[in-house]
């Protein structure tokens, strides 16, 4: 079994866990750590019961409580050496610089990093196996590239980011750089590329689907559900939709 959590999810913070029998890592921090704190005891995890925490990349909804983490707990962390230096740190004691399609382990977990199209110094996301089940998290990416679509083809569970709709987004306060940027192909995934995406990376193997990052002025739970729904609905796996405010429970794909 492989068991997927997300603490969080949105421009606000960004946090998922991934467990393995006693392994368990947290994939990104965007949260203080009393914040962090309240969230994993919701699901009943303590801080310093992570195996290591891994960075996608430092924009501050994914990065912002990663110090602070490693001050308390001494956690390894694990991130790019683009992220490193987006992060304005080096690596500490314990820590790792990962690299793009350079697997490494924690414990029984393989982690394999997956470069992104996004607009972060050296954006990865990840992708784990164990036990013969695959896990995905993939969010901020501008465009599904092809390189995208082979790493995280064939997996058991992924929680995919379902960011916002043209539409909304078009008529949004954001100011009109900013639109440019999240519609771009450095930003992040409409819902209907979202939904291609999916559609791409075998969803008849798919047990579990977790939509995420969405925005909260440019999408509605509502049009993710309409786009996910549109490739998931003749498939078997449990689809749910992360919040930003509470952590999700945990989730489970089984061999
Ligand atoms: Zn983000
Ligand atoms: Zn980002």
């Amino acid at each position: 079994m492989l068991q997927l959590c997300s603490l969080g999810s949105g421009s606000r913070g960004n946090g998922t866990l991934v467990r393995s029998g006693d392994v368990c890592v947290l994939v990104d921090c965007g949260f203080t750590f009393r914040q962090l704190e309240r969230r994993l005891a919701e699901v009943d995890v303590r801080p310093e019961d992570l195996d290591a925490v891994l960075v996608t990349h430092e924009h501050s909804d994914h990065a912002s409580g990663v110090a602070a983490l490693k001050r308390r707990t001494g956690v390894a962390v694990h991130a790019t050496a683009g992220t490193w230096r987006g992060m304005k740190r080096p690596p500490g004691e314990g820590d790792a610089v990962v690299a793009g399609d350079r697997p490494f382990t924690v414990g029984d977990l393989s982690i394999l990093p997956v470069t992104v199209p996004h607009d972060a110094r050296e954006p990865v996301q990840y992708r784990f196996e164990a036990r013969g089940l695959a896990l995905g998290v993939l969010t901020d990416l501008g465009h599904p590239s092809t390189h995208v679509v082979e790493r995280f083809r064939g997996c058991d569970g992924l929680l995919l980011e379902f960011n916002h709709e043209p539409e909304l987004l078009a008529v949004s306060s954001y100011p009109e750089p900013v639109k440019r940027r999240v519609g771009g192909r450095f930003g992040h995934l409409a819902n209907a590329q979202s939904a291609r995406l999916l559609a791409a990376l075998e969803p008849e193997r798919l047990q579990l689907l977790v939509a995420g990052h969405l925005s909260e002025q440019n999408n509605t739970r509502e049009h993710a559900a309409a786009a996910l729904d549109a490739v998931m609905a003749d498939h078997g796996a449990a689809c749910h939709i992360a919040r930003q405010e509470v952590a999700s429970g945990w989730f489970e794909v089984l061999t």
